[in-house]
């Protein structure tokens, strides 16, 4: 039961719809569920219905509790990127507009960069194809992608898109980074976004010196 106050509103009693057991006895996926709530709670605005944003979430926890699919948490973040309008440009260089292959991310250019243009991430082609596919109406089929370089690499790249677009950190996604991640060799590293915030991918651009 909820009453509107006067700058807070009281909720005295609720009931719980859905129990999420699954998720909550799992300590693979409680970080998973957690990041996408943590950051939902950050874009979300006090009373504004966002109905979608809430389809979303609810259709993601329940993907969630159903099973821990590599590129949920990813698929996830770009869709409520592109949802909040700032998902990325991924047909065309988001710096000069060609069509060629797309090599490197930088959130602050507003998405993928091609051979002339790169600087941020180093992005790998698969990873460009699925989240090309993610955000073309392919999410079922991504959702069914075993654990990969490019699912891993879609949700590191998500996750910076969305700290650099919230202009914050988000704290569950790190706590839980070592859980996440523990299976996944080679990227244990990739969880400190602060680093990754900070310097360019060497191998990413002509000038690795410059300024993010
Ligand atoms: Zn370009």
């Amino acid at each position: 039961m909820c009453w509107r106050g006067r700058e807070l509103d009281v909720v005295s009693q609720v009931e719980a719809i859905e129990h999420f057991k699954a998720i909550r006895g799992d300590l693979e996926r409680v970080p998973v569920a957690m990041t996408m709530l943590e950051v939902v709670d950050h874009v979300a605005l006090e009373r504004h219905p966002m109905p979608e944003m809430f389809r979303m979430l609810v259709g993601a926890l329940r993907t969630l509790e159903e099973r821990l699919s590599p590129a949920l948490l990813g698929s996830f973040l770009w869709k409520l990127l592109a949802l909040e309008g700032v998902g990325p440009s991924i047909d065309q260089c988001a710096g000069c507009g060609s069509e060629g292959e797309l090599v490197a991310f930088d959130a602050g250019e507003g998405g993928f960069l091609c051979h002339s243009c790169r600087r941020g991430q180093a992005v790998g082609a698969e990873t460009v194809n699925l989240i090309r596919q993610v955000l073309s109406g392919g999410l079922r089929a991504a959702l069914d992608q075993p654990p990969s370089r490019a699912t891993a690499e879609a949700e590191r790249l998500a996750m910076l898109a969305t700290e650099y677009h919230l202009d914050r950190r988000v704290r569950s996604a790190h706590r839980g980074a070592e859980i996440a991640t523990a299976g996944w060799q080679g990227w244990s590293n990739t969880s400190n976004s602060d680093a990754a915030h900070a310097g360019l991918d060497p191998g990413a651009g002509p000038d690795p010196g410059a300024p993010d």
